[in-house]
């Protein structure tokens, strides 16, 4: 009884949530998702796809072999903005990353950003965070990505390992850097020649999507693109 009456009220919660306005809190108007069309129009773009040589291209220089790279919009402490993520993140809204994901998509497929990418990999989360979430965000902007897109998408190849004893030995904050070897590929042959695309929700330092990207390493071919929703000021 009481799971049923806490499943009934998330989902109320939900429902009543999801018709505001992620951002100001607004509600929405007809023809409106997820943020109003006033919040639509200030979302901080970078508008990095429009420009080789972008930041975020260039905090993955070397480290890759870089195809294009581009983060949607910039966020920051106290941003209204960062309210997106948040309840993305921890608020239960996985719609989100699936709207936001597909507005994402259709403006920066014209300017060709997505020419040549064959399959869309989503940077998996820590086995027991999706467990406790019940979803990964960045594979919800994904699938946003890929309806419009028609790119498919690939879930499943890439895997995040546990926790090692070694890393768990170390201070926070190497922990924090230590990323190297998280990630284990399944079915390499699958991306052998192919141009893949990781997408996730935030950038900060890359080096989670550089220790991702790592994993095709081996693979003859490979070309990589990165697509994140947000990316911290810099
Ligand atoms: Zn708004």
């Amino acid at each position: 009884m009481e799971n049923t009456l806490k499943t009934w009220f998330l989902s109320f919660l939900h429902l009543f949530f999801s018709r505001q306005c992620a951002v100001c809190g607004t509600p929405l108007q007809e023809g409106e998702e997820a943020i109003c069309l006033k919040c639509n129009m200030n979302l901080p773009r970078t508008d990095y796809h429009l420009r080789t040589d972008n930041p975020v291209e260039r905090m993955f220089w070397g480290k890759l072999p870089l195809e294009r790279a581009t983060s949607y919009f910039f966020y920051h402490k106290g941003s209204d903005f960062r309210r997106i993520l948040h309840q993305l993140k921890y608020g239960g809204r996985k719609d989100l990353g699936e709207t936001m994901g597909r507005f994402m998509a259709a403006e920066l497929t014209v300017s060709g950003f997505f020419h040549s990418v064959d399959v869309i990999v989503p940077i998996p989360l820590h086995p027991r965070k999706q467990r406790m979430r019940g979803y990964n965000q960045s594979e919800c902007i994904a699938k946003g990505v890929a309806a419009v897109t028609g790119i498919s998408l690939d879930a499943a190849s890439v895997m995040r390992r546990k926790h090692t004893e070694t890393q768990t030995s170390k201070s926070a904050y190497e922990r924090w850097e230590n990323v190297d070897g998280i990630f284990h590929l399944r079915h390499p042959e699958r991306f052998v020649g192919k141009h893949i695309l990781l997408v996730d929700d935030v950038l900060t330092t890359g080096a989670t999507t550089t220790a991702c990207a790592d994993v095709f390493r081996d693979v003859e071919g490979v070309r990589i693109s990165v697509l994140t929703l947000a990316v911290a000021n810099f």
